[in-house]
C-alpha cells in the first residue's frame, strides 16, 4: 500500500479523524478481509469502502441499488480528486464504452454498478480481466426476502464469491435486527466475514409523536415552528394524500413536491433532483421514495400516517440529520390508520404466517406510538441496544408525560362497545358515553342504555385516546371488515370484571402542548459570539453558484457544517483553509480561493480600518 488510510482520510476527504467503528472497517478491508458492516445511516458507510478502495490496488466495484443517486455520489468523490464512474441503465452507449475503457486502462479507484448490470456477463466477463481492489454491496439488506426493500437481483451476488473468491468483499446496511443480518451473511456467503456492529443510536435526531387531530393543520404548524425554509420529507400512506398534501403545503408558501409511484417516471426524478439540489426543498412522499436517499441536510421527516413497523420507522426516520445536526423525526397518529393498515395486512396476498409476522410488527409499532416513557430506548432495545438513561431528547423526555388511572374510563368504553352490540366506531361510541342527542343513537335506542351519558366528564379528545390506547393495547379491538367497529378481546374480561387496573398516557391537546413547547426549548442558537448571519448567506451564495456551474448539488461542493466553521474560524490564508473539516486537497485546490475571496470581502466590510 502505497498512502495510508490515514492519509487518504485527512488528504483526500479533509476529515482529522475517523468515526465510531470506521477504523476498524477500513484496516481489515483494506488488508483482504472480508466483512458485514451494520453501522445507522449517517454512521460513515461509505468511507469503509471507499479509502480501501483507493489504497488497495486495482478499481473497487460498489454494488447499489440506487441508480438516481449514483450520479451524485460519484460527482461527489470527483469532487474530492476520487477517480469515479458509475455503470447503469441511464447511460448512454458512448458513456458507457468510455467507464469500460476506463476500467481497463486501470483508470479508475471506484465503479458504481447496478445489480442488474454487475450480473450480466458483458460486465463480469470484463471484471474477470481486471485488477479488482474490492467488491462493496451497499444496502445489503435488499437480499433480505422478508424485509421492505427485497430486490431480487441480490439473491445472485453469491456469484461474485464464486466467480471472484480472491476479492475482498463488504457487505453495509443500515438495518439492524437480528434475522436479516443472520440472512445476509447465509445469502451473501459472507459466514466467515467479520462482523462490524455500530451503535445504532442517532442522537442528534428528535423522535416526537402526537395525537392526530387534524393532521394538516399540525403539520403546517410544526413546519412553521421548527423548519422554515427547511429541506425534508413528508410520509404519507396513499398518493392521493401526497398529492393533497404536497398541493396544500404550496398554497402555504412551502417549497413543496409530490412523489409517489403514480408519477411518470421523469416527473418523479425531476422532483427528487430538485430534493437533492435545491435547498429547502419538501418531498411529499409514500414510501416509494427513500431507500438511501443521500442528501446529508434533511432536516426532518414527518410521518402524517403510520408506518407499518419499527424497523420501516426508524429506517425512514433516519434519513433525517444524516450531517449529524439537529434533525426532527415526528409523527402524528390517530386510530383510523390502525384499521387502514389492518385492513391492508389482512386482505393481503400474503400467507397466514406471514400475515401474523406483519400484524404483530403494527402491534409493535403502536405499542411505540403511545409510550410514556423514553423513545430512544424503546427503539434501540428494539434493536438489541440498552440505553442506560431516558435520552433527554425525545418529546416523552423534553416534556415529561403524566400517566392517570383510566380503569373507570376503560370499563365505561367496554361497557358500551358490548351493550351496543360491538357494532360501532368510536365516534358513535363517544358520542353515546357523553350522552350526545342524535338521531342516530335514538333510532337504536341507545339513549335507553345503562352507559348512555356515564362518560360526559370527559371530552371527545380524551374518549379518543381512551379508545386508541385500548386498542393499541389489544384491549379491545378494530373489526376492519366491519367498517372499523370495536370489539372486545379476550384481555377485556378482566378489565370489565374489575380485575385489571390500566394506566394511560395523558394526551395533552394541541393548543396547550404549543404553549409549552414554545417556553421550554428553543432552537439551540449558532454560537452568538462568531456567527454572522450575512457571512453564512454569502457563502452559501458562492456555494450555490458553484454548484449550479458544474450541475451539481450545493452539498457536494461543501456542506453546511464546513460553511459553519468557515464563520467560526474566519481562515485568511489557502493554510488555514485547509484545516477545516471537510476540506482535503482537492477541494482547497478547487474552491479554496473562492471562499477566502468572500471572506475577505465580508472582513474588509465590517472590521474597521
Ligand atoms: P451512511 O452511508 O452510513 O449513511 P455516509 O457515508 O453518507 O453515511 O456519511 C454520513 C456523513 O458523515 C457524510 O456527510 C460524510 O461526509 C460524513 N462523514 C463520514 N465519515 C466522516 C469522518 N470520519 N469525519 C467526519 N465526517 C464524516
Ligand atoms: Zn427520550
Amino acid at each position: 500500500m502505497t498512502q495510508s488510510i490515514h492519509e487518504v482520510l485527512q488528504r483526500v476527504f479533509g476529515y482529522p479523524g475517523f468515526l465510531g467503528q470506521q477504523e476498524a472497517v477500513i484496516e481489515h478491508t483494506a488488508a483482504g478481509g472480508d466483512s458485514l458492516v451494520l453501522m445507522p445511516t449517517g454512521g460513515g458507510k461509505s468511507l469503509c469502502y471507499q479509502i480501501p478502495a483507493i489504497v488497495r490496488e486495482g478499481v473497487g466495484v460498489v454494488v447499489s441499488p440506487l441508480i438516481a443517486l449514483m450520479r451524485d455520489q460519484v460527482e461527489g468523490l470527483r469532487q474530492t480528486g476520487v477517480r469515479a464512474a458509475c455503470l447503469n441503465s441511464t447511460l448512454t452507449w458512448p458513456e458507457v464504452q468510455e467507464v469500460e475503457a476506463a476500467v481497463r486502462s486501470g483508470g479508475l479507484d471506484l465503479l458504481y454498478v447496478a445489480p442488474e448490470r454487475l450480473l450480466g456477463e458483458r460486465t463480469l466477463e470484463m471484471l474477470s480481466r481486471t485488477r479488482l481492489a474490492l467488491f462493496a454491496i451497499d444496502e445489503a439488506h435488499c437480499v433480505s426476502q422478508w424485509g421492505h426493500d427485497f430486490r431480487p437481483e441480490y439473491l445472485q451476488l453469491s456469484v461474485l464469491h464464486e466467480r471472484f473468491p480472491d476479492v475482498p468483499r463488504i457487505a453495509l446496511t443500515a438495518t439492524a435486527d437480528e434475522p436479516t443480518r443472520r440472512e445476509i451473511a447465509q445469502r451473501l456467503q459472507l459466514r466467515d466475514a467479520a462482523l462490524f456492529v455500530s451503535g445504532f443510536d442517532r442522537p442528534n435526531i428528535r423522535y416526537s409523536v402526537v395525537p392526530k387531530n387534524n393532521a394538516r393543520a399540525q403539520l403546517g404548524r410544526f413546519l412553521e415552528e421548527r423548519h422554515r425554509g427547511h429541506a425534508g420529507i413528508v410520509y404519507c400512506l396513499s398518493r392521493r394524500r401526497v398529492d393533497d398534501t404536497a398541493e396544500w403545503l404550496r398554497g402555504e408558501g412551502v417549497n413543496a413536491v409530490p412523489y409517489h409511484a403514480g408519477l411518470s417516471g421523469g416527473t418523479r426524478q425531476r422532483h427528487q433532483d430538485r430534493f437533492q439540489r435545491e435547498e429547502g426543498v419538501v418531498v411529499v412522499a409514500t414510501v416509494a421514495f427513500g431507500m438511501g436517499i443521500d442528501k446529508p441536510d434533511v432536516r426532518f421527516v414527518a410521518h402524517l400516517d403510520l408506518p407499518k413497523s419499527i424497523e420501516a420507522y426508524y429506517q425512514e426516520t433516519g434519513r433525517a440529520g444524516r450531517d449529524g445536526e439537529p434533525a426532527d423525526a415526528w409523527m402524528v397518529y390517530g386510530l383510523q390508520e390502525v384499521v387502514t393498515l389492518r385492513h391492508m395486512v389482512e386482505n393481503s396476498e400474503a400467507g397466514e404466517d406471514r400475515k401474523r409476522v406483519e400484524l404483530r410488527k403494527l402491534d409493535a409499532m403502536l405499542g411505540y406510538c403511545e409510550l410514556a416513557t423514553c423513545r430512544r430506548r424503546t427503539l434501540l432495545s428494539y434493536f438489541g441496544e440498552d440505553l442506560p438513561e431516558p435520552c433527554g431528547n425525545c418529546d416523552n423526555c423534553l416534556v415529561p408525560v403524566t400517566t392517570w388511572d383510566a380503569t373507570e374510563a376503560a370499563r365505561k368504553a367496554m361497557s358500551c362497545v358490548h351493550r351496543t352490540g360491538q357494532r360501532f366506531g368510536t365516534a358513535y361510541l363517544i358520542d353515546v358515553l357523553r350522552g350526545r342527542d342524535t338521531e342516530r343513537i335514538r333510532q337504536f335506542g341507545h339513549d335507553r342504555l345503562p352507559t348512555y351519558g356515564v362518560g360526559a366528564d370527559l371530552g371527545p379528545y380524551e374518549w379518543r385516546s381512551v379508545f386508541r390506547q385500548l386498542v393499541a393495547r389489544g384491549l379491545l379491538s378494530v373489526d376492519v371488515e366491519g367498517y372499523g367497529s370495536i370489539r372486545l378481546t379476550g384481555d377485556s374480561r378482566p378489565v370489565l370484571r374489575g380485575d385489571a387496573e390500566v394506566l394511560m398516557r395523558r394526551d395533552v391537546r394541541p393548543t396547550a402542548r404549543k404553549a409549552r413547547r414554545r417556553r421550554g426549548e428553543p432552537e439551540p442558537p449558532p454560537d452568538p459570539a462568531t456567527w454572522d448571519e450575512a457571512l453564512w448567506e454569502s457563502l452559501r451564495k458562492r456555494r450555490t453558484e458553484l454548484a449550479a456551474a458544474q450541475g451539481v448539488p450545493p452539498y457536494v461542493i461543501f456542506h453546511d457544517s464546513t460553511l459553519r466553521e468557515m464563520i467560526a474560524q474566519r481562515p485568511r490564508t489557502s493554510d488555514d483553509f485547509s484545516q477545516l473539516t471537510g476540506v482535503g486537497d482537492t477541494k482547497l485546490r478547487r474552491y479554496g480561493a473562492d471562499f477566502l475571496a468572500v471572506i475577505t470581502a465580508h472582513e474588509g466590510g465590517s472590521v474597521p480600518g
